[in-house]
């Protein structure tokens, strides 16, 4: 088998700047060990997120020319409808500025005090949206997804019957909309099967209730069932992707993910009546329901992104790389989340960094270890991310691959950096705070080093 090649040549670059070893010990210091409060200038692999970091077409580009700049009926947005009324079957499109928006659209519509709304795993915003509406979020992955080294091919499923039993639990009048996650980002970017968002749908049917996708990283989720589903192998990723959608009555979504764009989102209902009161709520606070919030170039750009990300041979140079690099990881002796997921390798920092206590962010020390080492920049998903009155499962550093952003030999490097932080790895010091705010702390918190 031959290497799986970046499917596309480089048109326009942007330098990235070496720093020396002593540069960046000062630069992280007056960043006071937090690299989220550090120029991005300073900053070599900016591994921090996937989300709006990915490097546009150059039918995107010319997409941004010729963007419709009409405040109301926009060619842009009718092209966008087109292009995802043929990939999802759905009618009823809005666009938002990004994800997060359609969430509080949909939640401040269908939440409210006493609702339940279960999900395989919310992400954190849609958790903050269905909690301000006064609402309780339930997750429910398998029992599979909460150790690392369990290889399950479909470890973002969710639990059927717990499902079932919180349906009967709480009563369907309580839950107005199941939600599933496709990739399920909270449980590492992994994958849902077909299967299970068919026997979800089967259980919404029998209680009579709707189904939502956070679709955010739909076609990697599409991706995952071609390559790894029995029967689904060699299907086109965009019929995958088709019937992903034919099985739920709405979805939200930033397609700062798999929209292949730097900033938008996208709301999808079904429902007529629902759809108006979203459009309703939608001029409120975004925009005219052509334009949602964005500039006409934007949702010419979203178009032809929802176009290029299903293409088949971007989807295997994408996963191929997160697994590339996870795999080179493990060949170090790092220990991560297995198998990688569709954006992101996940590496267990209390595994990494055994000597330093969680109370003193095992996370943080190797994200502060690697800027040091290599430049790069990643992100603690542990006991720093969760705050002071929660204890998280696992102490996690996430290393997000933005996408058509970095090449085979960037992540050569990347994991070249990580085995050398690996090996003197009991130089790594533990953190402690000393300056934070009391909610999401990890933003802008300071620290010190024990
Ligand atoms: C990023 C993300 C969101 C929120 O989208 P934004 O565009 O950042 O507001 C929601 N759900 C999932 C799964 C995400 O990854």
């Amino acid at each position: 088998m031959k290497t799986i090649i970046e499917p596309f040549r480089i048109k326009s670059v942007e330098p990235i700047r070496m720093t020396t070893a002593a540069e960046r010990e000062s630069l992280l210091r007056e960043a006071h060990f937090n690299p989220f409060l550090l120029r991005a200038s300073s900053v070599l692999i900016d591994l921090l997120t996937d989300s709006g970091a990915s490097a546009m077409s150059s039918e995107q580009w010319a997409g941004i020319m010729r963007g419709d700049e009409s405040y109301a009926g926009s060619e842009s947005f009718h092209r966008l409808r087109a292009v995802l009324k043929d990939l999802t079957g759905f009618e009823n499109i809005l666009p938002t500025h990004q994800g997060r928006a359609s969430e509080r659209i949909l939640f401040e519509l269908v939440g409210g005090k006493g609702k339940v709304v279960p999900n395989n795993a919310h992400f954190d915003t849609t958790r903050a949206n269905t909690e301000h509406s006064g609402a309780r979020a339930v997750n429910l992955p398998i029992p599979e997804a909460s150790d690392p080294a369990n290889r399950h091919p479909f470890k973002g499923n969710m639990n059927t019957s717990a499902l079932e039993a919180l349906i009967k639990d709480v009563g369907r009048e309580n839950i107005p909309l199941v939600m599933l996650t496709v990739t399920n980002n909270t449980c590492g970017g992994q994958p849902v099967s077909l299967e299970n968002i068919r026997a979800v749908r089967a259980i919404c049917d029998k209680h009579r209730l709707p189904l939502f996708l956070d679709a955010c990283r739909f076609a990697e989720n599409a991706w995952f069932i071609r390559a790894r589903e029995p029967g689904q192998q060699g299907r086109p990723v965009r019929e995958i992707a088709r019937e992903m959608f034919s099985l739920c009555d709405g979805s939200t979504i930033s397609s700062k993910k798999d929209g292949l764009v730097n900033i938008g989102g996208l709301l999808l209902i079904k429902d007529p009546v629902l759809f108006q009161r979203a459009c309703n709520l939608l001029i409120l606070t975004e925009g005219f329901v052509t334009y949602g919030g964005l500039a006409g170039r934007d949702l010419e750009a979203m178009a032809q992104g929802f176009i290029e990300v299903v293409d088949e041979d971007y989807l295997a140079y994408r996963v191929r790389c997160v697994e590339y690099l996870g795999e080179r990881l493990l060949a170090a002796g790092v220990r991560i989340i297995e198998p990688p997921g569709g954006h992101a390798i996940y590496i267990d920092a209390a595994h990494f960094a055994p000597h330093i206590p969680k109370t003193q962010f095992p996370g943080q020390a190797l994200v502060c270890g690697l800027y040091r080492t290599g430049g790069i920049r990643a992100c603690e998903i542990g006991s720093l991310m969760a705050g002071p009155h929660h204890t998280p499962e696992h102490e996690l550093v996430r290393l997000a691959i933005p996408r058509r952003v970095y090449t085979q030999s960037h992540m050569d490097y990347v994991a070249e950096c990580c085995a050398e932080v690996f090996k003197a790895r009991h130089a790594l010091r533990g953190l402690r705070i000393t300056e934070a705010p009391e909610v999401l702390r990890h933003f802008t918190a300071r620290f010190a080093e024990v």
